[in-house]
């Protein structure tokens, strides 16, 4: 065992189950370990390497700031944050940003938001917020009351209170609990991404949308992970033509440095007075310097190439012995195995593919959006033989 192996077992916080790889460097969509072996990374650290390793433009726009200014705290105007909030904003059609660190703090963004709203429209008891059974929102207590799998509640009772879960694509169930007059918003994936990368169906999404307008309650669409030109639009709601209220985003948007957004359209655009949410880093300049490089670069025409890797990928799958499902949306891909999906991920990685899992014993593909097809293909042929 390596002595970094051994540091991190007696140090580390016993948290994470890592694969026995140390990642020293890397280029694009390869990663090098510490003997040097090569590594096609089908997980841009969880969807998070928007364009790779070591990309130059982006290193270029963070180094850049980095020599300039790193931190100032929110007490001062600083360039960047306003700047990637106009580009949010025109990109999207919503009024205003939140800059936050992580996915979980977006969302618990988006819920005070929304329980503030429906506070002031309908009374103290219009706390509640629908979410969906198999979602996945965050690992603070709130965002872990929000995610609806009971396995990540088990251990930390009591959470947060105010959520109703509903199962994906039956309207009828999430209509019955949207007349409760106490709820203030639906929260939802559009595509459930750690849950095994689900996408709800188009008619269930517009439905539950129109239905959240008639009566007035918020929709907060969590493109934590399907954001930032993953799913072949910018953020995954585009593909199925609704406006939501709030949506938030973190994973792709920094590239690969952490940032976490919030943003609010035209009916909570001033639920925020001055001192009702904050945080130390959020707007971080060197973070926004980086993902105002990342979104100027995710383009019609790099969403078109999203598309036809993500066609490829899913030709490629279909049909496949071993693979008894494929589903997903652009470059966020999800299929079951025949064989446990840890034993097919632990093989890919001896063969020199990282990819990752998720529920329901599926492999879940987020690849950088600028992989070659080259590598895309390997990747994929050994992919196909391990799950043999
Ligand atoms: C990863 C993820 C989160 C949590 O993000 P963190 O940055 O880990 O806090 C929330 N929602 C979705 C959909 C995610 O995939």
């Amino acid at each position: 065992m390596s002595s970094l192996f051994e540091k991190d077992a007696r140090y580390i916080s016993n948290t994470y189950a890592r694969f026995p790889v140390e990642i020293v460097r890397g280029e694009g969509s390869l990663a090098y370990d510490s003997r040097d072996k090569r590594y096609i990374d089908m997980g841009a650290g969880i969807g998070v390497n928007i364009f790779g390793y070591a990309d130059k433009e982006w290193q270029n726009a963070v180094i850049n700031q980095l020599r300039k200014v790193q931190h100032t705290s929110n007490l001062f105007y600083t360039c960047p944050d306003a700047e990637l909030a106009e580009m949010l904003c025109i990109r999207t059609g919503l009024k205003k940003v939140f800059f936050c660190n992580s996915g979980a703090e977006a969302n618990e963004c988006a819920i005070k938001a929304a329980r503030k709203y429906g506070q002031n429209k309908r009374g103290n008891d219009c706390f509640n917020i629908i979410t969906l059974y198999n979602s996945f929102h965050g690992r603070t207590l709130t965002t872990l009351a929000a995610t609806g799998q009971d396995h990540y509640h088990e251990l930390f009772q009591p959470l947060t209170p105010g959520f109703l879960y509903s199962h994906p694509n039956n309207f009828n169930e999430m209509k019955s609990l949207m007349e409760n007059d106490n709820v203030a918003a639906v929260m939802l994936e559009c595509v459930q991404g750690e849950g095994g990368v689900f996408p709800l169906e188009k008619e269930f999404l517009q439905r539950v949308a129109d239905y959240a307008k008639q009566r007035d309650i918020l929709v907060i669409i969590d493109e934590v992970q399907s954001g930032n030109g993953r799913s072949g639009a910018l953020y995954s709601y585009m593909n199925y033509g609704i406006q939501p209220d709030l949506v938030t985003t973190a994973k792709g948007l920094g590239g690969g440095l952490p940032i976490g957004a919030c943003l609010f359209g035209d009916k909570v655009e001033t639920i925020f007075q001055k001192g009702d949410n904050g945080s130390t880093f959020g707007g971080n300049p060197v973070c926004c310097a980086g993902a105002v490089n990342i979104l100027s670069r995710i383009t019609e025409e790099l969403l078109v190439e999203v598309q036809e890797k993500s066609d490829f990928i899913f030709n490629s799958l279909s049909n496949v012995k071993g693979i008894t499902s494929i589903s997903g949306m652009g470059l966020m891909v999800g299929f079951e195995t025949s064989k446990p999906a840890i034993e097919v991920v632990n093989k890919c990685i001896s063969d020199g593919v990282l990819c990752l899992t998720a529920e329901h014993n599926r492999i879940r593909l987020l690849p950088a959006l600028n992989i070659p097809m080259d590598l895309l293909s390997n990747a994929i042929e050994i992919i196909k033989y391990n799950c043999l």
